[in-house]
């Protein structure tokens, strides 16, 4: 049988496209600013925030060639206090925002290596970062192991609860008068040159002025969209651990401590309610999501190495969710070539820390049709062979 098609009399001035913290933030600051918005998504508020560990570490996952990222992801960083107080204040939730500082660590010469050519690079870049001696660390932090050679103190990179994020964004969303299609969005609708709305699984069609495709991971896989503005987004797999620190063991870490073990990240979040989180290995292995005995047992080895006492701690949770990756790591934001569509996805490993300057930066595009100027290295054009064509020849 075929599903009953119903148009939606009401035109909406901003549908969303998928229901993450990304899809979130974009329509909580949309309709924050008049525009009368709509999200579609069957679980508004899952995704890969259910998963992610939520450091918010512009200054410690700098990468070479990733300058023009760093800016924005300063940028972000530097909302989030007010942010989160705005959020805090608009959901009547708490997100867990800890201004904690992060220790990135090394275990033995190759690590050391590794972690002063970083320190380095943050240098370089205007960033503040200390180096310390092992025996300053384990002052810092007297659970890691004896074994630690050395680290870089980061004390700007901060974190917040993901899933607490992801709650407070919908109920935000909901008293700012956003309404929700809780189902699949079939298909884009396009007429003549421009996007017009999106056909649902049960094939409700909803019209608007604009649409903004949110879909995470998924953002490449939606009928409809012409092929020139498909964004090039593809999932990366992550597995992380849940551990909790009984009342009785706390302080077991006061800070997010980090290193790069025979070449893997590793990394432990220490959450003000007892959960430390432990992540992540990544893992280009398409929409798989299942969580596998080597996934647990790297991570518990690397974690291990780190802080020997982990080992006695409850292991609470197991999970695997999907970063959405871009060409360049970097987020394609704002308006496509296709007029009345935008993108808002390929946050890859920086969503959550993304989240405040992506909800700003999108609500400025949808009520001028421009991306403010700081954000405009982030145009999904960038990623169109003509654009490309004309800037090399330019
Ligand atoms: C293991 C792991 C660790 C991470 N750690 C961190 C971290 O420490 N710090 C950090 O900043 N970031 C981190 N991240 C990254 C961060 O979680 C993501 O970048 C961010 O959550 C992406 O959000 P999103 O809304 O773009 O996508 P998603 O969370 O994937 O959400 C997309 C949503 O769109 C919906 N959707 C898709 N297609 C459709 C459709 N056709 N119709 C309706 N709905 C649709 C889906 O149901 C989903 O709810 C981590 C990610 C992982 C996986």
């Amino acid at each position: 049988m075929h599903p009953r098609t119903t148009t939606e009399r009401t035109t909406t001035d901003a549908l969303v496209l998928g229901g993450g913290i990304i899809g979130l933030v974009t329509a909580w600051r949309a309709a924050q600013h008049g525009l009368r918005t709509a999200i579609v998504d069957p679980e508004p508020g899952g995704g890969a925030a259910q998963v992610a560990a939520g450091m918010l570490a512009a200054v410690t996952e700098l990468h070479y060639g990733e300058q023009t990222l760093l800016a924005l992801n300063i940028a972000s960083a530097e909302r989030y206090p007010a942010f989160a107080a705005e959020l805090e204040e608009a959901s009547g939730q708490e997100i867990g925002y800890r201004a904690c500082g992060t220790l990135a660590v090394a275990l033995d010469a190759d690590d050391r290596a590794h972690l002063r050519e970083l320190h380095a690079l943050q240098r370089q870049s205007g960033l503040e970062s200390e180096w310390l001696s092992g025996r300053e660390c384990r002052r810092l932090e007297p659970m890691l192991a004896p074994g630690v050679r050395g680290g870089l103190r980061v004390d700007g990179d901060h974190q917040v609860d993901p899933r607490r994020l992801a709650k407070a964004l919908v109920i935000a969303c909901e008293r700012a008068g956003v309404t929700f299609h809780r189902q699949w969005a079939d298909r884009l609708t396009v007429v003549g040159d421009r996007a017009r709305g999106a056909v649902l699984a049960d094939g409700t069609e909803l019209s608007a002025d604009q649409v903004v495709l949110a879909g995470g991971s998924l953002s490449g896989k939606l009928a409809g969209v012409p092929a020139e503005v498909v964004p090039p987004v593809r999932p990366v797999k992550g597995q992380v651990l849940r551990l909790t620190v009984p009342p009785s063991y706390a302080p077991f870490l006061s800070r997010t401590v980090r290193a790069v073990v025979r070449g893997s990240d590793v990394y432990l979040v220490p959450r003000e309610n007892g959960e430390l989180v432990v992540g992540a290995t990544s893992e280009e292995l398409g929409w798989d999501t299942t969580v596998t005995a080597g996934g647990v047992y790297e991570l518990l080895r690397d974690a291990h190495e780190l802080l020997p006492g982990l080992t006695e701690l409850p292991l609470t949770e197991t999970r695997a969710g999907l970063r959405p990756a871009s060409p360049d790591n970097a987020p394609l934001l704002g308006p496509t070539a296709l007029p009345g569509l935008h993108l808002a996805t390929g946050h890859y490993r920086n969503g959550v820390l993304l989240t405040p300057v992506t909800g700003d930066a999108m609500a400025h595009a949808l009520t001028t049709g421009e991306l403010p100027d700081a954000v405009r290295p982030f145009t999904p054009r960038r990623f169109s062979a003509l654009e490309v064509l004309q800037e090399q020849t330019a």
